[in-house]
Protein backbone atom coordinates (compact mmCIF):
# COMPACT_ATOMS: atom_id res chain seq x y z
CA UNK A 1 0.00 0.00 0.00
CA UNK A 2 1.32 3.18 -0.78
CA UNK A 3 0.41 7.00 1.30
CA UNK A 4 -0.67 10.05 0.10
CA UNK A 5 -1.82 13.07 2.49
CA UNK A 6 -3.15 16.25 1.90
CA UNK A 7 -4.92 19.25 3.27
CA UNK A 8 -8.17 19.79 2.52
CA UNK A 9 -8.59 23.45 0.72
CA UNK A 10 -12.64 22.86 0.80
CA UNK A 11 -12.88 24.86 4.41
CA UNK A 12 -11.02 26.75 6.84
CA UNK A 13 -10.68 23.50 9.31
CA UNK A 14 -8.09 22.64 6.47
CA UNK A 15 -8.84 18.05 7.44
CA UNK A 16 -5.30 16.82 7.43
CA UNK A 17 -6.21 13.55 4.82
CA UNK A 18 -4.58 10.59 4.02
CA UNK A 19 -5.43 8.12 1.01
CA UNK A 20 -4.10 4.93 1.31
CA UNK A 21 -3.92 2.95 -2.53
CA UNK A 22 -2.24 0.42 -4.50
CA UNK A 23 -0.58 0.91 -7.87
CA UNK A 24 -2.17 -0.48 -11.36
CA UNK A 25 -1.12 0.24 -14.58
CA UNK A 26 1.97 2.36 -13.26
CA UNK A 27 -1.36 4.88 -11.26
CA UNK A 28 -3.42 4.67 -7.95
CA UNK A 29 -5.64 2.31 -8.41
CA UNK A 30 -9.30 4.64 -7.55
CA UNK A 31 -11.03 0.86 -6.43
CA UNK A 32 -7.85 0.65 -4.02
CA UNK A 33 -8.48 3.98 -1.97
CA UNK A 34 -8.83 4.03 1.35
CA UNK A 35 -9.23 7.85 2.50
CA UNK A 36 -8.90 8.76 6.17
CA UNK A 37 -9.29 11.97 8.59
CA UNK A 38 -11.37 13.53 6.71
CA UNK A 39 -14.27 15.63 8.52
CA UNK A 40 -16.73 15.56 6.01
CA UNK A 41 -17.86 13.78 2.93
CA UNK A 42 -16.35 17.03 0.98
CA UNK A 43 -12.68 16.01 2.13
CA UNK A 44 -13.72 12.34 0.73
CA UNK A 45 -14.41 13.86 -2.80
CA UNK A 46 -11.41 16.59 -2.51
CA UNK A 47 -8.90 13.84 -2.61
CA UNK A 48 -10.55 11.30 -4.44
CA UNK A 49 -10.31 14.50 -7.16
CA UNK A 50 -6.49 15.02 -5.90
CA UNK A 51 -5.36 11.56 -6.88
CA UNK A 52 -6.94 11.29 -9.99
CA UNK A 53 -7.70 14.86 -12.17
CA UNK A 54 -7.11 17.50 -9.54
CA UNK A 55 -7.97 20.89 -10.37
CA UNK A 56 -7.80 24.46 -9.25
CA UNK A 57 -10.22 27.81 -9.64
CA UNK A 58 -7.68 30.70 -11.45
CA UNK A 59 -8.38 33.75 -9.85
CA UNK A 60 -6.80 36.95 -11.59
CA UNK A 61 -7.58 40.31 -13.19
CA UNK A 62 -8.39 41.62 -16.75
CA UNK A 63 -7.31 44.68 -18.37
CA UNK A 64 -10.33 47.40 -18.44
CA UNK A 65 -10.49 49.83 -21.69
CA UNK A 66 -12.11 53.44 -21.63
CA UNK A 67 -13.11 53.03 -17.36
CA UNK A 68 -11.77 54.69 -13.67
CA UNK A 69 -11.37 51.06 -12.92
CA UNK A 70 -7.74 49.71 -14.06
CA UNK A 71 -8.89 46.08 -13.49
CA UNK A 72 -11.49 43.44 -13.83
CA UNK A 73 -11.71 40.58 -10.82
CA UNK A 74 -11.69 37.22 -12.45
CA UNK A 75 -12.10 33.53 -11.70
CA UNK A 76 -12.39 30.26 -13.41
CA UNK A 77 -16.02 28.40 -13.09
CA UNK A 78 -15.83 25.48 -13.15
CA UNK A 79 -12.32 25.12 -12.03
CA UNK A 80 -9.51 24.02 -14.29
CA UNK A 81 -6.84 20.89 -14.55
CA UNK A 82 -4.19 22.03 -11.94
CA UNK A 83 -1.76 21.20 -14.97
CA UNK A 84 -3.19 24.29 -17.16
CA UNK A 85 -3.24 26.48 -14.31
CA UNK A 86 -0.27 28.58 -15.70
CA UNK A 87 -1.62 28.68 -19.35
CA UNK A 88 -4.69 29.95 -18.24
CA UNK A 89 -2.95 33.03 -15.96
CA UNK A 90 -1.12 33.60 -19.27
CA UNK A 91 -4.53 34.14 -21.09
CA UNK A 92 -5.93 36.22 -18.61
CA UNK A 93 -2.59 38.84 -20.00
CA UNK A 94 -4.15 38.74 -23.02
CA UNK A 95 -7.90 40.12 -22.28
CA UNK A 96 -9.60 43.37 -22.47
CA UNK A 97 -12.89 44.68 -21.34
CA UNK A 98 -14.82 47.26 -21.71
CA UNK A 99 -17.99 48.65 -19.64
CA UNK A 100 -20.78 47.51 -18.42
CA UNK A 101 -20.07 44.03 -16.59
CA UNK A 102 -21.68 42.62 -14.12
CA UNK A 103 -20.77 40.06 -11.33
CA UNK A 104 -20.95 36.09 -13.05
CA UNK A 105 -20.99 37.97 -16.61
CA UNK A 106 -19.07 35.19 -18.30
CA UNK A 107 -15.69 37.24 -20.14
CA UNK A 108 -14.02 34.20 -22.15
CA UNK A 109 -15.52 30.79 -22.71
CA UNK A 110 -14.29 27.48 -22.68
CA UNK A 111 -10.33 29.07 -22.06
CA UNK A 112 -7.57 27.36 -23.37
CA UNK A 113 -9.86 24.40 -24.34
CA UNK A 114 -10.52 23.13 -20.64
CA UNK A 115 -14.23 23.61 -20.86
CA UNK A 116 -14.39 26.35 -18.17
CA UNK A 117 -15.03 29.54 -18.77
CA UNK A 118 -13.70 33.36 -17.23
CA UNK A 119 -16.41 35.15 -15.14
CA UNK A 120 -16.49 38.47 -13.62
CA UNK A 121 -16.31 38.47 -10.14
CA UNK A 122 -16.53 42.07 -9.85
CA UNK A 123 -18.70 44.90 -11.76
CA UNK A 124 -17.83 47.69 -14.15
S1 LIG B 1 -12.95 17.43 5.12
FE1 LIG B 1 -14.77 18.72 5.37
S2 LIG B 1 -14.45 19.70 7.36
FE2 LIG B 1 -12.45 18.92 6.69
S3 LIG B 1 -11.46 20.65 5.61
FE3 LIG B 1 -12.52 19.39 4.07
S4 LIG B 1 -14.53 20.37 3.85
FE4 LIG B 1 -13.65 21.10 5.77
Amino acid sequence: MENRSMTCINCPMGCQVNVAYEIKDGKPDPDSFVITGNTCPRGKDYAISEMTAPTRTVTGTVSVKDSDKAVLPVKTVPPVPKDKVLTVAKELEKITVTAPISIGDVILSDVCGTGSNIVATGNL
